[in-house]
């Protein structure tokens, strides 16, 4: 019997996976970085961006892609301060999909920047496992979310190739237990870089910083 091609149908990741290939090649092409942020609605991500303008504008050339749900709001609140930046609305979608990202990806000015750094929408869940053609995702983890989140949540620090935990200011007023914390995120994901901020108060900037510069030193 003559051998049949059997047909494959796949789901939406699918067509997300061309949408991030397509990203990936363009990055390539122009030798730009995605990183990919992600973490809880209210973990800090946009506050940790706007305090990192100023100290990552001296190293490196960068736009800003700011995923919401709704609102343009955060992407106002980083604009306010000189950075190239574009809102990604997803109008109900708790995540970027790939698709979403490329169009406003294609336009920015990519010969003239290095990096690009990507808000995803606030969310532990399905951003983790949504390729988006990016050179790495970063997760984000505040003290004030508890330090149980690595292990509730393994997906996203399983697959984020650094850490931070935001807010550090708060911790003598949260329970957080750090120790127990950073025990959880070595069980998941062994040496994966841990970065500790206070955005408010400023420590910890300067290696977060190092940490977002150490990408384009890499080969992409
Ligand atoms: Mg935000
Ligand atoms: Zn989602």
């Amino acid at each position: 019997m003559a051998k049949r091609e059997i047909k494959v149908y796949s789901d939406l990741s699918g067509a997300n996976a061309v949408w991030a290939d397509k990203i990936r090649k363009l990055r390539e092409e122009k030798n730009v970085v995605m990183l990919n942020l992600i973490g809880s609605p209210g973990c800090g991500k946009t506050m940790l961006l706007e305090k990192t303008v100023e100290r990552l504008s001296a190293k490196l050339r960068f736009a800003v892609l700011e995923g919401d749900i709704e609102t343009t709001r955060d992407a106002e609140r980083l604009d306010k301060l000189g950075v190239l930046v574009s809102q990604l609305v997803t109008k109900g979608a708790c995540h970027l999909s790939a698709k979403l990202v490329h169009k406003a990806f294609v336009d920015l000015p990519l010969d003239e920047l290095d990096m690009v750094i990507v808000e995803n929408v606030g969310n532990l869940v399905c951003p983790a496992a949504m390729d988006i053609g990016e050179t790495a995702k970063i997760a984000v983890l505040s003290v004030a979310e508890g330090e149980d989140k690595p292990a509730k949540y393994p997906r996203l620090f399983r697959e984020a190739k650094g850490i931070v935990i935001t807010k550090t200011d708060l911790l003598p007023y949260v329970s957080f237990n750090m120790r127990a914390c950073l025990n959880d995120i070595k069980q998941i994901n062994g040496t994966i870089p841990v970065i500790k901020v206070s955005a408010k108060d400023g420590s910890g900037m300067e290696d977060w910083v190092k940490f977002l510069t150490s990408f384009s030193e890499k080969p992409r």
